[in-house]
């Protein structure tokens, strides 16, 4: 363990040899000076509990050494013991207090009073070097901790995204679908404006698949998904996967006539793109069918209607030869 180190400041090297006799202990270094020059000189390189200062000295008195320790910061706070031969007159006492001692001792020196003093600041100074280390500890807990906090709140949000993000086509999931539509259907209710949704499916895809593989698949749904988005362009409107080569639109405040321009769109942009379909019944590139519902929403129905709704309308576009859209506005019978 390193050694707690006091300061001995004496003219006469005597008595600094009677201070090291007197304090000679396993854990204390007694460090010697002979002057207040060379008190000032020996803080420069050592750390000091407690700096006894004898009073009468040539040149820089005790009460002139303490004054410029005071001054110093690193030997500011350092506790100070006046070594005096004076009497116990009550100005010098006042003059030792002024210059920031904080105690006396009178020589000739009383060993037990000299050692029950020192072991007093020996223990309030290894109290402060506990304090200190275990704030820097504290410190170096909370700069860990906030680093865990923000690692936690980034995973988090990593997480928040993937569980509302489908992880093929990278638009938003169902999931993210049903609490959206939730929330529009709401508003709308409240605000009194028309509700459309589009559900859009890729035609023939099941033949997509079994004529150019599952994997080509997959990337003709990341394009299909891709231009779909490029084709709505208000913020308020979400586009998600619905399900396996199925799309859901919602747009909020918008009726069937504007429904119906989104979706010829969107039938003329994903044929634009000519993916090659030779098996599609509908000609040789990939098309899609669309379902638009509308519906004004009341506190009479719910949300599902206009899944309903749009689903018929899909239905029908099937029906009816696929590359085209077909629209159910009529709000079937609630039972
Ligand atoms: P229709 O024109 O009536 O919609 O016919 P379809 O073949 O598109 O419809 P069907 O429901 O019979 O088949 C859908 C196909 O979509 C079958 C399924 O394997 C495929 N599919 C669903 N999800 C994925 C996917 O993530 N990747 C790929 N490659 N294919 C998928
Ligand atoms: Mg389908
Ligand atoms: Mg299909």
């Amino acid at each position: 363990m390193k050694k707690i180190s006091i300061l001995a400041v004496d003219d006469r090297p005597e008595n600094l040899l009677v201070l090291e006799n007197l304090l000679e202990s396993p854990e204390l270094e007694i460090v010697k000076a002979g002057s207040g020059d060379e008190a000032l000189s020996k803080t420069i390189d050592h750390e000091f509990a407690l700096i006894l200062l004898d009073v009468q000295m040539p040149d820089m008195d005790g009460y002139e050494t303490a004054e410029l320790l005071r001054s110093v910061k690193k030997t500011s706070t350092i506790p100070i013991i006046f070594v005096t031969a004076a009497n116990k007159e009550d100005h010098h006492v006042f003059k030792g207090y002024e210059s920031g001692a904080v105690d006396y001792l009178f020589k000739p020196l009383e060993p037990v009073i000299l050692t029950s003093k020192v072991k007093i600041f020996i223990e309030l100074y290894k109290q402060r070097i506990r304090l200190e280390e275990k704030t820097r500890e504290l410190d170096a807990k909370v700069i860990e901790l906030e680093a865990l906090k923000l690692e936690l709140e980034h995973s988090n949000k990593r997480l928040r995204h993937q569980s509302y993000c489908d992880g093929l086509t990278k638009l938003p999931n169902r999931r993210f679908f049903d609490q959206t539509l939730i929330k529009e259907w709401r508003r709308s209710t409240r605000d009194k404006k028309p509700l459309s949704m589009l559900l859009i499916d890729i035609d023939n895809f099941k033949a997509y698949n079994d004529t150019y593989g599952h994997l080509a698949g997959d990337d003709c749904l990341r394009k299909v998904a891709t231009q779909l988005l490029e084709t709505i362009f208000r913020d308020v409107d979400t586009i998600a996967r619905y399900g396996g080569e199925e799309f859901a639109v919602i747009l909020p405040e918008t009726d069937s006539d504007g429904g119906e321009m989104v979706a010829k769109r969107m039938l003329e942009s994903i044929s634009a793109l000519h993916i090659e379909h030779e098996t599609s019944q509908t000609g040789n590139h990939v098309t899609i069918s669309i379902g638009l519902g509308t519906v004004m929403p009341t506190d009479d129905f719910r949300e599902t209607t206009l899944i309903d709704l749009a689903d018929k309308a899909l239905y029908r576009a099937k029906e009816s030869g696929r590359n085209n859209y077909q629209v159910s506005n009529i709000v079937p019978d609630q039972d």
